[in-house]
């Protein structure tokens, strides 16, 4: 099966291996919209963590509540976000 997704060079995270569990997530079907710029994404262990679409410095983003957006990604949500909110980013098609 090939994929070719070509998210923002913003969304690049660097793990490398990030990317690729993001993907996974979108192609499980992991990734929901729940209402206006609110998605829930139903990480690998069968948790839910909620994504919502933000603004920071004038780009658009998205912030996740799990534990690696706060910790692993040292909070950088434009440059490095965790593998759901770039999932969501791939589930949006931006
Ligand atoms: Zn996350």
């Amino acid at each position: 099966m090939s994929t070719n997704y070509q998210p923002a060079a913003a969304f690049i995270p660097r793990p490398a291996d990030r990317l690729d569990r993001a993907i996974a997530l979108v192609e499980a079907g992991a990734v929901a919209l729940v209402g206006r710029g609110s998605w829930a994404v139903q990480g690998s262990k069968g948790d839910f963590y909620s994504v919502v679409a933000v603004t920071l410095d004038g780009q658009a983003a998205y912030e996740c509540n799990c534990p690696d957006a706060h910790y692993r990604t040292g909070g950088e949500l434009v440059l490095n976000p965790c593998k759901h909110a770039l999932a969501t980013a791939i589930f949006v098609g931006r």
